[in-house]
């Protein structure tokens, strides 16, 4: 029987992650199991720095962005003694179950706590939309939303100057936050690891659109790690009609209160990542599917291809 849990956050930090350490930490408290939260991630587990959580330790956090917790990355956590050295620990406190929320690397770290035999639970917690094994990470919606606040304001002062605006957004080799945003903001032309860099291209299609369809204004949204948009707002300057301006985004997009959505999502995660290690369940990584809330082992997630985005690109291309 499950009696004491522990949470954490590890990776990059995202907003809703305080949404869903409350919803593990309030589910677990009433039906009776104790919490502990670990500050910043492995490293903070690995130091044996624990708090005791009460129901008022999540008080007023539901809706601040960051993490309460703290976030951290340790690398050495791959290795197997630096992994018993954390279950030992946990053992001395009596943590019989840990509920772990981050990325990918934070699943695997996840995995290999059960396998040494803590049962862990995966909660999806990034910006990116990049885990496997759901269709929505904890803090997409919130940045999708920051996002699309940001290319709105761009599009009224491009549109008064004749600039084609280069919007570069977070998404880590995932497409998803630079496609929505496409999508809700109308822009012109979206380019994602998904769809590829061709520059000539770029370039042919805004200069059609200055000249065939005299647009006054035109954005083009880009995942990072795609391309450099700096030098490509030079080239649209200088060969094409329009006046290129970039923008890059940056941190911004991983900050703010979480939307309503996050809220949500985050607390119908941690209800369920309670449930599973109470029935005695680990290795698992809760996910949302078809808006129904599930969990997969987290091998099978891991291996797993994400969901296909072709019909929104189609869309997006029969919009434009
Ligand atoms: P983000 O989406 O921000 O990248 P992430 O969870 O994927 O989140 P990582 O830096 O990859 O971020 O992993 C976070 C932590 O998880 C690492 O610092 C490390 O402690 C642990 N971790 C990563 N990969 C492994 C692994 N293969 N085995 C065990 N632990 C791992």
């Amino acid at each position: 029987m499950v009696r004491k849990i522990g949470v954490l956050t590890s990776g990059g930090d995202a907003p809703g992650m305080n949404t869903a350490i409350r919803s593990v930490t309030r589910v677990a408290l009433n039906n009776g199991i104790e919490v502990y939260g670990i500050y910043d991630g492995y490293r903070g587990l690995l130091e044996g720095r624990f708090m005791k959580m009460e129901r008022s330790s999540v008080s007023e956090t539901l809706n601040r962005g960051g993490t309460i917790l703290g976030s951290a990355r340790l690398p050495e956590f791959r290795e197997l003694d630096v992994q018993e050295k954390c279950v030992e620990t946990l053992k001395e406190n009596g943590i019989d179950a840990l509920v772990v929320i981050g990325g990918d690397g934070s699943y695997r770290g996840a995995l290999a706590l059960t396998r040494l035999g803590i049962n862990c639970i995966g909660l999806p917690g990034t910006i990116d939309n990049d885990i496997p094994g759901t269709d929505f990470t904890i803090g997409f919606d919130t940045a999708l939303n920051t996002c699309v606040e940001c290319v709105d304001k761009l599009r009224d002062t491009s549109s008064s100057h004749h600039r084609c605006s280069i919007v570069e957004v977070m998404g880590n080799h995932c497409g998803d936050l630079a496609l929505y945003t496409a999508i809700s903001c109308g822009a012109e032309m979206v380019i994602t690891p998904e769809t590829g860099y061709d520059e000539l291209e770029v370039l042919e299609k805004l200069r059609y659109l200055d000249q065939a369809i005299h647009k006054n204004h035109a954005i083009v949204i880009v995942s990072e790690k795609t391309t450099d948009i700096q030098a490509l707002a030079k080239k649209i300057s200088l060969n094409t009609g329009f006046s290129g301006r970039a923008t890059v985004l940056g941190h911004i997009q991983r900050g703010g209160a979480p939307s309503p959505t996050d809220r949500m999502l985050a607390s119908r995660m941690g209800e369920k990542a309670v449930d599973l290690l109470t029935e005695g369940i680990g290795g698992q990584c809760v996910g949302i599917i078809d808006n129904e809330i599930s969990s997969m082992s987290i091998e099978d997630a891991l291996e797993r291809p994400r969901s296909s985005r072709k019909h929104l690109y189609r869309l997006f291309d029969r919009l434009v």
